[in-house]
């Protein structure tokens, strides 16, 4: 996780915030404007939909609010891969419950590795 920080003045924050009606742009959990460190209600970073480190800008376009579990379990993806990861993990969940009894041997935490070692 390399992630290059940068700060932004409350007006662009605010901006980015906006852009959602103050929820989180991936599990639309409702956000607190001012609540920024991990653990408070409704806390938030700016999150890159496209990450730096992938050539994603830091223009408000590219910029989104992210709930903190969000924002670092997303790491570098860009947000329609990300977006593509919750969905499939929905349809993991379906699959997990529809063949629990059958397959006691298959773990489906193999899948939450390959996303985190990306
Ligand atoms: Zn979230």
């Amino acid at each position: 996780m390399s992630q290059k920080r940068i700060s932004f003045s409350e007006e662009e924050r605010q901006n980015i915030f906006s852009k959602t009606g103050g929820t989180c742009e991936y599990c639309h959990k409702d956000l607190v404007f001012n609540n920024r460190t991990e653990g408070e209600r409704g806390a938030w970073h700016v999150d890159h939909g496209i990450a730096l480190a992938e050539g994603g800008s830091n223009s408000i376009r590219n910029l989104w609010p992210a709930c903190i579990s969000c924002n670092e379990d997303k790491f570098t993806f860009s947000k329609t891969e990300y977006d593509e990861e919750f969905e499939m993990e929905e349809t993991v969940g379906k699959i997990k419950e529809a063949c629990n009894n059958n397959l006691p041997g298959v773990s489906f935490d193999l899948y939450k590795e390959r996303r985190i070692k990306r």
